[in-house]
């Protein structure tokens, strides 16, 4: 267990560390079993958490081991966690050109393969609502469907996955995305993926891509 607290922190850090938040901003939760998630603190620095800073809560956003305040974006995680169960991990942050399409409330379109493997197609915008409120957890899961990330309109992106890397990486890639959507635009006229084809691309990630 204490494991999972470490790879939560580690993330946490490299959050800060490839730009994807600034400061205290951001969280992320692991689903631990049925009833069990455990969070990120709210307002604290990454760089100085302890495993025991770390909070355990139920489905109900009621604490269960910790001394922390639980991230403020709590009933959005739970939200995640009992919409879908294939979902073990929130990623939650507010990197630079995801939060501009965010800003314009345009969905990030489906241009490369990487992108299309883990998240699924284009991450679509969430509905405004002010951050931490039970309404934008509710916008939140409406917009995410069946796919690895959403965007919160005027905020930033949310990354689910099955496991804390796969959530990570949704996240990852959908920043990379959007930043290689404005140099394209720059450019010229990006195209985009098309249904079948990330279907297609999703599929295989899901099922034969990589060392299974
Ligand atoms: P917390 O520090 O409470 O997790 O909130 C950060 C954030 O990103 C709110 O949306
Ligand atoms: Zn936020």
């Amino acid at each position: 267990m204490m494991d999972l607290h470490r790879e939560i922190i580690k993330t946490g850090k490299l959050m800060v560390k490839q730009g994807l938040v600034a400061s205290t901003w951001g969280n992320i939760s692991v689903k631990l079993s049925d009833d069990e998630i455990l969070v990120t603190p709210s307002g604290m620095e990454y760089s100085k958490l302890k495993p025991s800073d770390l909070v355990l809560v139920n489905l109900e956003g009621q604490i269960l081991e910790g001394c922390r305040k639980p991230s403020s974006e709590l009933p959005l995680h739970l939200a995640f966690y009992k919409y879908r169960k294939d979902i073990n991990a929130v990623v939650h942050t507010h990197s630079i050109y995801a939060s501009a399409y965010a800003a314009l409330r345009k969905p990030i379109p489906p241009l490369i393969e990487d992108m299309a493997m883990v998240i699924g197609g284009p991450v679509n915008v969430a509905s405004y609502a002010l951050p931490g409120t039970k309404e934008l957890a509710q916008n939140a899961v409406e917009a995410l469907g069946d796919k690895g990330a959403v965007l919160l309109a005027n905020h930033g992106v949310i990354g689910v996955g099955s496991t804390l890397a796969e959530a990570y990486k949704a996240c990852l890639l959908a920043e990379k995305t959007a930043h290689i959507s404005l140099a394209a635009q720059i450019m010229g006229e990006p195209v985009a993926l098309n249904s079948e084809e990330v279907k297609i691309m999703r599929e295989a990630y899901l099922t034969s891509y990589g060392q299974k």
